[in-house]
């Protein structure tokens, strides 16, 4: 197969992993930088231009597309749908994951478990929001913030609102979440790959921090998840129509709450952790998938 990767760093561990298993399995794996492309938006051919050529018309593309170009990105991986590329994850579908209003909507909609998860624009709703969320300790997430940056642990309800008045004063968007504190500052990430878990680890974060990030300092280790687990993360891969992602869940007494889905899942973490073959087996799946007329949606 030709295959392409949206990508603007090539030397990644993820990116590298996936040209490499590309490689070793035969095909040909070029690496465009999503920032340099362009097109004709309004032609009812779809070409995608990129250093002064046209590209060529790929079997299949990995959009890895970084959360700060989104809205460009996705403009991309339409057109490429448009011109009936198979992508392993589909433009619509890394849509609903990247905001995370929407995503919550939609796993909401299936039944799918969730942290109680408020969400509110005026400032004068604030004690409402609170109670409504179930009152401290809560936890208050930044809308745009990923690596756990932007994430707060509120003890009190006091500083809850305190927390709140001041993102608010920063003009940015917030979430106001029931804390799961039994989860113990750990989490599990289940990697689905059409419509199976493949690999999961759990991470815990720093000695003394709720946020198990690995970019916090947290560390990873496989993990054997509950049938419960998988079919939750299978459900919320399903319910966005993600083909490949990561699905960060929280243990909670009740079961697991799913906190978050990756429609671009790092492999360094998971690989490490699991020895899977992670990037081989992404590979594989567009082996068996990237057939003409398979791509869906077209952006739809
Ligand atoms: P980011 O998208 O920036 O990684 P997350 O929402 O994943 O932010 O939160 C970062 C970390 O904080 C999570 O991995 C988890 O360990 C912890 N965390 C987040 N939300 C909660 C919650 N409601 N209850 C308990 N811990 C949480
Ligand atoms: N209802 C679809 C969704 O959940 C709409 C897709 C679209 O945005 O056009 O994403």
């Amino acid at each position: 197969m030709q295959i392409a990767m949206m990508a603007r760093n090539a030397g990644l561990y993820s990116h590298k992993r996936l040209k490499e298993a590309a490689e070793a399995r035969g095909h040909e794996l070029t690496i465009i930088n999503t920032l340099r492309c362009y097109m004709n938006i309004a032609s009812r051919r779809p070409e995608v231009y990129y250093n002064g050529e046209k590209l060529p018309r790929f079997d299949a593309i990995i959009p890895r597309i970084g959360a700060s170009v989104t809205f460009y990105g996705l403009a991309v991986l339409r057109q490429f749908e448009m011109m009936g590329v198979y992508p392993l994850n589909e433009s619509v579908a890394i849509g609903r994951s990247r905001d995370k209003l929407r995503s919550m909507q939609i796993l909401a909609r299936d039944g799918i478990g969730l942290p109680v998860t408020t969400f509110a624009h005026d400032p004068r709703q604030t004690e409402e929001v609170l109670k409504l969320a179930g009152d401290a300790p809560l936890v208050i997430k930044l809308l745009e913030g990923t690596q756990g940056i932007g994430v707060v642990l509120a003890d009190t309800n006091r500083s809850a609102k305190s927390v709140i008045e001041a993102f608010r004063g920063a003009q940015v968007n917030i979430l106001v979440q029931e804390f799961i504190k039994e989860a113990g500052g750990t989490d599990i990430r289940a990697l689905v790959i059409g419509g199976k878990v493949v690999a999961a680890m759990q991470r815990k974060g720093a000695e003394g921090e709720f946020r198990s990030n690995l970019h916090r300092g947290g560390s990873a280790q496989a993990v054997r998840i509950t049938p419960e687990e998988r079919s939750t993360a299978v459900r919320a891969a399903k319910a966005l129509g993600l083909n490949v992602c990561g699905v960060d869940m929280l243990r909670a007494n009740h079961g697991a709450v799913v906190m978050e889905v990756n429609s671009s899942p790092g492999l360094e973490g998971v690989e490490k952790a699991t020895g899977k073959d992670i990037a081989g087996q992404i590979i594989e799946f567009l082996e068996k998938q990237a057939k003409p007329g398979k791509t869906r949606t077209k952006g739809k």
